[in-house]
């Protein structure tokens, strides 16, 4: 099955021209290094503190006061002098009077004498004199007086003050992934806003003039638009807040017209569609003339055509991604996931490839890498394992919805005989 937008083998600039040795596509490899070295991140925000969830820290947060806050008690029990329980034992308890009840919450706690006990529930103040708590389940349970079977060393089951972290003690260092436990810490410490490296906003833009809004019935001719939700759903999974501004007709103005306005509000600009050979393919058309956006043929496939570059006075990256899904989906995986992780200030912007088992013979051309829809399996004994959905047709959305990963098959490697190793690059949902 061919693929008219994916075979196109144009020359790239460079190595044009009489003189150029031979033809020679740009590399995935050098793409995707253009791609990030012009992505920078996007500026820090404050946000409410849930709304920070799954993003960078890019503020210190420091403890202003100590944590705990102050010394308390680990379990339900009796406050006490371990002094005076020296004696007791299982066989001999020591049976003190309880002066009092300290409850979780209690604000303001009375000192307790010599020879005297209170009791205490978790969380609750140490009242002043006491040293050690001695559990519910090594007393009687008494109300005015307790029997106690047991010495406790002085400090026993109380959490002290500032245990945790001191006053002024650094909590979490700008870098840090807000986790529920990283947000457990600020919320601890008294943070209900922090500043965090925000979602970039990313715009995403169908074009053709054979589309029609989901929903409404594909007459003959007419495609629905399935890019724009594919791609604000992979925009979203990885990391991104997507604007899907929906469809644009093959028209120069209004495309120029839309991305101008759109501006305003992206981090990043996501187009589909137009960017092959064809005599209506106006995005190529309309931003090649702007001189800021590049269209390549990359030696890739599918997705060998396609445009970057930036736009505007903020130099706003902007993706101009293949029309047929599959090839919009490979090159969303190949270039633009990295491209929102850097806007993320992720560390790693590359997802965690894998190698597994080729159930079947793989071909691919030389020269180029080939992605193919996987179904990829997990042996008995823990290995993994691969076979293919689908076949090189960039349109199938079918077989697309069929794969759970991406088969890469490297630019020398031509054929991969059944039971050899592949690289594999699982489509896994990631976290938000
Ligand atoms: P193009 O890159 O504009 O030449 O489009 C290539 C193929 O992808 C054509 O068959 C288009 O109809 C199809 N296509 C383009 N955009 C979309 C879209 N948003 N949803 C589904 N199919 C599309
Ligand atoms: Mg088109």
């Amino acid at each position: 099955m061919t693929d008219n937008s994916d075979s196109v083998t144009e020359v790239v600039p460079e190595v044009s021209g009489p003189t150029a040795p031979r033809r020679r596509l740009r590399t995935v490899a050098e793409q995707l290094s253009r791609v990030l070295d012009t992505v920078g991140s996007v500026d820090p925000i404050e946000l409410a503190l849930l709304d920070a969830q799954g993003l960078l820290l890019a503020e210190q947060v420091v403890a202003d006061a100590p944590l705990p806050g102050f010394d308390n008690s680990a379990m339900d029990g009796y406050a006490v002098r371990a002094v005076d329980l020296k004696q007791a034992t299982e066989d001999r308890p020591v049976v003190l009077p309880v002066v009092g009840d300290v409850r979780a919450g209690t604000r303001s706690v009375s000192g307790m004498g010599p020879g005297l006990c209170m009791r205490i529930m978790t969380g609750a103040p140490i009242p002043p004199g006491a040293d050690a708590v001695i559990p519910l389940e090594d007393t009687d349970g008494g109300v005015a007086r307790v029997a106690i079977r047991r010495a406790p060393r002085t400090g026993d089951c109380i959490r002290r003050a500032g245990e945790d972290l001191a006053a002024g003690a650094l909590a979490l260092a700008p870098g840090a992934t807000l986790g529920p436990q990283q947000i457990a810490l600020l919320a601890a410490v008294g943070h209900d806003r922090v500043v965090v490296q925000p979602r970039p906003r990313v715009v995403v833009i169908s074009t053709g003039s054979e589309l029609v809004d989901v929903g409404k019935l594909a007459g003959f001719g007419e495609v629905s638009d399935a890019n724009s939700y594919m791609i604000s759903a992979a925009a979203r999974d990885a990391g991104a807040e997507a604007y899907r501004v929906g469809i644009i007709p093959d028209d120069h103005a209004r495309l120029l017209d839309t991305l101008d306005s759109q501006l305003l509000r992206a981090d990043l600009i996501i187009t589909t569609g137009g960017v092959s050979m064809g005599a209506f393919d106006i995005v190529k058309e309309a931003l090649s003339q702007l001189g800021t956006v590049e269209f390549v043929n990359l030696a890739m496939r599918p997705g060998s055509a396609q445009g970057f570059g930036t736009l505007g006075r903020e130099k706003t990256p902007i993706f101009c991604l293949p029309g047929n899904p599959v090839a919009a989906l490979v090159s969303f995986e190949v270039f633009v996931r990295p491209a929102i992780r850097k806007l993320l200030a992720k560390r790693n912007v590359h997802r965690q490839n894998i190698q597994a088992t080729a159930l079947e013979r793989m071909d691919s051309r030389d020269g180029q890498r080939e992605f193919r829809r996987g179904l990829l399996h997990r042996e008995p004994d823990g290995r993994y394992s691969v076979s293919l959905v689908g076949g090189h047709g960039s349109h199938l959305v079918a077989a697309l919805a069929a794969s759970n990963c991406l088969v890469i098959i490297e630019e020398e490697v031509t054929e991969v005989v059944p039971g050899s190793r592949v690289t594999v690059q699982p489509l896994m949902l990631a976290q938000r």
